[in-house]
């Protein structure tokens, strides 16, 4: 990659971050009067630690990093948007993914007046590298990629994403929200052979803490820097760490909710391919499948009647006619089924 001072806006390059009392002062005290807090009200009286030292501490040793190349997010969507915020500079820059892909990307990108340009997938949604390193030039400073991806739920080839950080020059972010619904490992175990990636993930999915809003985000500890002096100062709140921490530390983790939404996914995946009204379920290697039917609109509406809400993901590029419909409980996805079995005969 380039250097990363040639790739960061000079703003943020100058930038003196903001300095909070819980900054200043880390040695062990028993009384603070530093923060103009209520001394009463414990414990959600104090400020939290602005570089959740403690919360990355058990995320690193549970994804086996180091705890100074993790950045914590209010959700993945702050990663996002902090990422384009410190390498784009507005009307000048330019950032490249794919389509179709998760609509943050471009949501962000726009918000900060960024272009966003966006390379189709191939017809079996996979990377078009050529494509997508021919749509950069010199002021790309970032490439969004998602696997798996959503909404095709497909991964992409750990080939093709090697060739894609070895040849640009700029940053890639990799968001991995769903990789523990994959049979791959993804690029964290080898986050360190790469300065230029950026790894997304979160608790919002396996971990099953959307409400928590948990993002993070991994990379050289370069990057993971210039994302924490940009950052909020106290954009994790004392009662998201306390959550979180309790979930991590909890032996088991979420491997037997993993296991059960595969499980269902297999079954799901099976038994919807039977309808005569679905023309394909495709390979997912996340907690949904993409699912292309002959009436998508007349079929969602059907199934609300029904109290059954999935995501008409119809009007987005190469998914015509398909759904998007999320892995549940087996209850649910028992209802779902028996909803789809009066579709069929109605
Ligand atoms: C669900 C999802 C996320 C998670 O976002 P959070 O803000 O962490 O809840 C990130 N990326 C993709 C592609 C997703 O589908």
């Amino acid at each position: 990659m380039a250097e990363l001072d040639r790739l960061l806006r000079e703003n943020i390059k100058k930038l003196i971050p903001y300095s909070s009392a819980r900054n200043e002062y880390t040695g062990e005290a028993s009384v603070f009067l530093d923060a103009n807090e209520n001394p009463f009200n414990e414990p959600v009286n104090r400020y939290p630690d602005p570089l959740q030292t403690h919360l990355k501490k058990e995320i690193a040793r549970i994804k086996q990093v180091v705890p100074s190349s993790i950045f914590l997010g209010n959700g993945s969507d702050e990663a996002i948007d902090l990422v384009i915020r410190a390498f784009c500079e507005p009307r000048l820059d330019n950032i490249v993914s794919i389509d179709p892909t998760y609509g943050m990307y471009s949501v962000c990108a726009n918000v900060n007046n960024v272009e966003f340009r966006k390379v189709l997938l191939t017809p079996s949604f996979g990377l078009d590298v050529e494509s997508l390193l021919s749509a950069t030039d010199a002021q790309t400073k970032i490439i969004f990629l998602c696997s798996p991806n959503n909404p095709t739920s497909n991964r992409f080839s750990g080939e093709s994403i090697r060739r894609v950080l070895n040849t640009f020059e700029g940053i890639v972010v990799l968001d991995e929200a769903y990789i523990d619904f994959s049979s791959d490992k993804g690029f964290l175990p080898s986050l360190a052979s790469w300065p230029n990636l950026v790894i997304l993930q979160t608790l919002s999915k396996a971990w099953g803490m959307a409400g928590i809003r948990l993002g993070m985000a991994f990379a050289d500890p370069k990057i993971t820097g210039v994302l924490t002096k940009i950052k909020y100062p106290y954009n994790i709140n004392i009662l998201t760490m306390e959550t979180a921490l309790r979930s991590l530390q909890h032996s088991t983790g979420p491997q037997k909710w993993i296991e059960s939404i595969l499980q269902q996914r297999g079954l799901l995946e099976k038994e919807l391919g039977s309808f005569s009204f679905v023309a394909r379920v495709f390979p997912s290697d996340a907690n949904f499948l993409l699912v292309k039917v002959e009436n998508p609109r007349d079929l969602y509406q059907y199934l609300a009647r029904k109290e059954i809400i999935v995501r008409d993901r119809s009007g987005m590029s190469l998914c015509a006619g398909c759904l998007r419909i999320t892995v549940g409980t087996p209850d649910e996805n028992a209802r779902l089924l028996e909803a789809m079995k009066a579709y069929q005969q109605s």
